[in-house]
C-alpha cells in the first residue's frame, strides 16, 4: 500500500495488491472462448483446496448475499423445516433469505459476541425431533468478530439430524483460515471475491456436496439466474451461463496466483499474526474486545467504544490520518467499531493502524502509556510467528 492511499481496515471490500489492480484493467476477452475457459478452470481448481473439496466450484456474478441465496433456493423447498443458527447480523440475514423463499425457519440465536455451542445445537435439534431439511451456519460472523467452530457444529448436526443439509456462509473467512468442507461434511459453502481473495466485489464462489447436488433435483424453490445446475452444466464447457464479471475474474485469478506463491499455510499464518497483533494492540490501548476470547475471528476484530469516548470525533481524526475503520452493524451501530484484517493485509498495516489510533487517543488526552499499543501488537505478532516457526521446525 502506498503512503498516499488510505489504510482500508474494513472487513471487505479489502485493498487490492498492485498486480490485482492491473489484472482488473485488462482488455476484455470472449467469455465463451478458450482463454476464459482456462481462466475459469484455474479459479475453480485454485479454490478447491481452500474449500477443502473435490467437487465443482461455481462462479456466480453477484455479491456474497447472492451466493447465500443460491445455497438456499437450490437445495430447499417452500415449507421445509430449517434451523437458522445465528450469532449476529449475517446469521440473521441467512435465516431471512430462507424465510423470504418460504422455508419454515426456526432460529437458534447466541448472544452477540458468542459462538454457537455444539452441545446446544445437538440439544436443539434433538428436541425438535431431528427432522430438519437444513441447518444454516455462519463460519465467521463479521458483525461481531466471532468465528464459529464449524467442524464441531457440523459433527453435532450430523449426529442429531443426519439428513439435514449443512449450508455454510464462509464469505469473510474462506481463503484466510483453513476449511475442510468435505471432511467436515458441509453441503453448500459460499464465499465472495471482495473478502479474503484480494479482489474487487462482484463474484460469489459456491461449492456443493454430492448430497446437495442431489437435493437440487427435487428442491422446488424458484430459481433461474442462480440455478446451480445451469452453472455446473456450463462449467463443464468452461463457461458460465450468463455473462460473468470478467474483470473481477481476472482479479481473482491473480489473487489466487499470489496466494499460491505465498502458500496457503503462509496465508493462514499471516492472518493469524495480523489478528493477534490487532487484538493485543487494541487491548493495550484500553479497548474491550467484543468477542468471546475463545472464538475470536482471524479476519475481523470488533471492540466496544467506551462510553466516555466521542467516537465521531475520534473516527473523524482517524479518517483525516487515512485510517478507515468499520462501524457497528445492526444493533451494534454506535456501540462498537471493527478492524478488518483479511485479504491483502500485512503486519505493517496493522501496526500502522494501531499507531494511528494511539496517536489520536493521545491527542484526546485518553492515553496512559504512549507506545503501549504498538509494542503489545508487535509482541503478540512475534509470539504467534514464533509458534508457527516452532511448529514448522517440528514438521521438518
Ligand atoms: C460480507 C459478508 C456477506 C455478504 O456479502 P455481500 O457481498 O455484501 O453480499 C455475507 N456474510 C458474511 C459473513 C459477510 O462477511
Amino acid at each position: 500500500m502506498s503512503r498516499f492511499e488510505p489504510n482500508l481496515r474494513i472487513p471487505g471490500p479489502t485493498a487490492l495488491p498492485p498486480s490485482v489492480r492491473e489484472a482488473g484493467s485488462r482488455q476484455m476477452i470472449n467469455h465463451r472462448g478458450p482463454e476464459f475457459a482456462a481462466l475459469l478452470g484455474r479459479i475453480g481448481d485454485g479454490m478447491k483446496p481452500y474449500f477443502g473439496t473435490h467437487g465443482d466450484v461455481a462462479i456466480l456474478t453477484c455479491a456474497g448475499t447472492g451466493g447465500l441465496e443460491a445455497a438456499v433456493v437450490n437445495t430447499l423447498s417452500p415449507g421445509d423445516r430449517v434451523l437458522g443458527i445465528s450469532i449476529g447480523a449475517f446469521g440473521d440475514r441467512f435465516a431471512g433469505i430462507a424465510e423470504a423463499y418460504g422455508a419454515q425457519v426456526e432460529r437458534m440465536t447466541a448472544e452477540w459476541g458468542w459462538a454457537a455451542e455444539p452441545n446446544e445445537v445437538r440439544e436443539r435439534l434433538a428436541a425438535g425431533g431431528g427432522d430438519y431439511r437444513a441447518v444454516l451456519v455462519t463460519h465467521n460472523e463479521t458483525s461481531t468478530g466471532v468465528m464459529n467452530p464449524v467442524a464441531d457444529l457440523a459433527a453435532a448436526i450430523r449426529e442429531t439430524a443426519p439428513d439435514a443439509l449443512i449450508l455454510v456462509d464462509t464469505v469473510s473467512s474462506l481463503g484466510a483460515v483453513p476449511f475442510e468442507m468435505d471432511a467436515w461434511g458441509c453441503d453448500v459453502v459460499v464465499t465472495g471475491s471482495q473478502k479474503a481473495w484480494m479482489a474487487a466485489p462482484g463474484l460469489a464462489m459456491v461449492a456443493a456436496s454430492d448430497r446437495a447436488w442431489a437435493a437440487m433435483e427435487t428442491a422446488t424453490m424458484p430459481r433461474y439466474y442462480l440455478d446451480l445446475r445451469r452453472h455446473r452444466a456450463q462449467l463443464a464447457k468452461g463457461e458460465t451461463p450468463w455473462t460473468p464479471a470478467v474483470a473481477v475474474a481476472f482479479q481473482v485469478d491473480e489473487g489466487l496466483r499470489l496466494m499460491a506463491e505465498e502458500t496457503p499455510a503462509g496465508v493462514f499464518a499471516r492472518h493469524e499474526v495480523c489478528a493477534a497483533a490487532t487484538q493485543a494492540g487494541l487491548e493495550a490501548l484500553g479497548f474491550r474486545l467484543f468477542a468471546d476470547p475463545n472464538h475470536r475471528s482471524k479476519t475481523v476484530t470488533a471492540a466496544w467504544i467506551p462510553d466516555e469516548l466521542d467516537w465521531k470525533v475520534v473516527n473523524g481524526e482517524l479518517k483525516r490520518r487515512d485510517l478507515v475503520l468499520a462501524g457497528g452493524q445492526g444493533k451494534l451501530a454506535g456501540k462498537v467499531f471493527r478492524v478488518g484484517h483479511l485479504g491483502m493485509v500485512r503486519l505493517e498495516d496493522i501496526l500502522g493502524a494501531i499507531g494511528t489510533i494511539e496517536e489520536v487517543l493521545a491527542e484526546q488526552g485518553r492515553l496512559a502509556q504512549p507506545g503501549a499499543g504498538v509494542a503489545a501488537a508487535e509482541r503478540a505478532a512475534i509470539e504467534v510467528e514464533g509458534g508457527h516457526q516452532a511448529a514448522a521446525a517440528v514438521l521438518r
